[in-house]
């Protein structure tokens, strides 16, 4: 069985509001087995919203739809509905009477436009919400000689997810054939996406029956796999081979094999080793320290560190030799390893980082572009230096730098 989603609301179809309901539900819908295959936003305006509705339940076997059942003029979802399915809608007398005292219960009189939320469609099970006056309502059966589930649900995300939980989940589980959804989250740092996707498409093509995704964001790839089956060891099985063979392919470039953070594995690491770490930054001014603490529980291995923007301040506080940023510049080689030795001895850490590079848009050179950052990693067996020129803007520059620096501290501790 496939579902669709159709989000509702004429704000969703501005800059100023995302249809987040739909990714809710997606993982809902996923976790009883089901895919969704389609999804729609359409705006409060009943001739689409029939169209659309007609479209949805001529494709897809569960149809559920979000929001529009407000008691305003444009909550035109049961209206749309009802005409797609050519069923009538009746005022449901017990509903009103509840909206009524929901409105008394707060001391409010019931305006007029509210009775609109008792309309059912005929034949729909009413969905009682908790959180709102607006029921959700549940119909299936056979629709011009198909099968079919809709589902009506209100908009406000906190509605819509108390009812799920409450009315939807257990009743499309009676109605579904036993299957389970096992998922894997594979994350690898610092390739690029159609190097990683050349490597990983043969195995893809041995494992037919897992769906593999592969997202690219600033600096890392995920490797979702999803696979279906009737028990969920079965389907976790498979999930695994796939996941595996995987990673045997792109070896230590995988650095979370569950999901986690690149932060998170990194502070896994340095506890593991027994290691802390001190960082001195210049072109990512602090971004690398806001990574590294924004895990719970850094400060078992994170010492701290500088914000080396100005030269004088890269010799102050991390003991770069005056000298050696005149001879070399403040972007090089020799004063990001300085950097890195420097910080490691005065924060008394394990690790030491440096990094100083040109991050944009202005300051760059024919011999030092903009893009181009070094990375040095100390510790007690000496000092390594990545040289690498970015693509991007000065966000996703500075995002690289400090991907790459954790990377390092990674790659050293495995
Ligand atoms: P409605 O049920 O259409 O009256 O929606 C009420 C409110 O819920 C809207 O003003 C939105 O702020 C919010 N909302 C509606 N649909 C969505 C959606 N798909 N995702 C997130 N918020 C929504
Ligand atoms: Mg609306």
């Amino acid at each position: 069985m496939d579902a669709e989603i159709i989000a509702v609301g004429s704000e969703l179809l501005t800059p100023f509001r995302t249809d987040t309901n739909s990714l809710y539900l997606t993982e809902q819908i996923n976790q009883l087995g089901v895919e969704v295959v389609y999804k729609c936003v359409v705006g409060d305006d009943l001739k689409r919203l029939v169209a659309a509705a007609q479209h949805a339940l001529f494709r897809s076997e569960i149809v559920i739809f979000s929001g529009g059942l407000g008691p305003t003029e444009d909550d035109l979802t049961r209206e749309a509905v009802a005409e797609a399915l050519g069923l009538p809608l009746h005022r449901d007398e017990e509903i009103l009477a509840g909206i009524e005292r929901r409105f008394a219960a707060r001391g409010w009189k019931m305006s007029a436009n509210n009775a609109k939320q008792a309309d059912v469609l005929e034949g729909a099970v009413v969905l009682p919400n908790p959180n709102g006056t607006a029921p959700g309502q549940w119909l299936s059966g056979k629709f011009d000689g198909r099968e079919r589930i809709v589902i009506l649900l209100p908009g406000p995300p906190h509605e819509l997810k108390g009812l799920f939980e409450a009315e939807c989940r257990e009743r499309l589980r009676a109605k579904l054939p036993p299957a389970f959804l096992a998922t894997r989250v594979l994350k690898v740092a610092m390739l690029g996406e159609s190097h990683v996707d050349a490597r990983v498409a043969p195995i893809y093509k041995r494992f037919a029956d897992v769906q593999t995704t592969i997202l690219a964001g600033a600096g890392e790839i995920q490797l979702h796999f999803k696979s279906r089956a009737e028990t969920m060891e079965a389907a976790q099985a498979r999930v695994d081979e796939a996941a595996d063979a995987v990673e045997e392919e792109l070896d230590d470039t995988v650095y979370s094999r569950n999901g986690e953070s690149l932060e998170q594995i990194v502070g896994y690491w340095l506890q593991m080793r027994n290691a802390t770490l001190a960082v001195a930054e210049s072109c990512t001014g602090g971004l690398l320290g806001e990574r590294i603490t924004s895990i719970g529980g850094s400060s078992r291995y994170f010492a701290g560190g500088a914000i080396v923007y100005a030269d004088a301040v890269k010799t102050e506080l991390a003991g770069v030799p005056a000298d050696m940023i005149e001879r070399h510049g403040a972007v090089s080689r020799e004063v990001a390893a300085a950097l890195a030795e420097g910080i490691r001895y005065r924060c008394e850490a394990t690790l030491g980082i440096g990094i100083t590079g040109v991050a944009g848009p202005s300051g760059g050179t024919p011999e030092k572009p903009v893009g181009l950052v070094f990375h040095a990693l100390a510790s007690a067996g000496g000092t390594e230096v990545i040289e690498r020129n970015f693509p991007g803007d000065r966000k996703r520059i500075r995002w690289f730098a400090t991907t790459l620096a954790l990377d390092m501290v990674r790659k050293k501790l495995m």
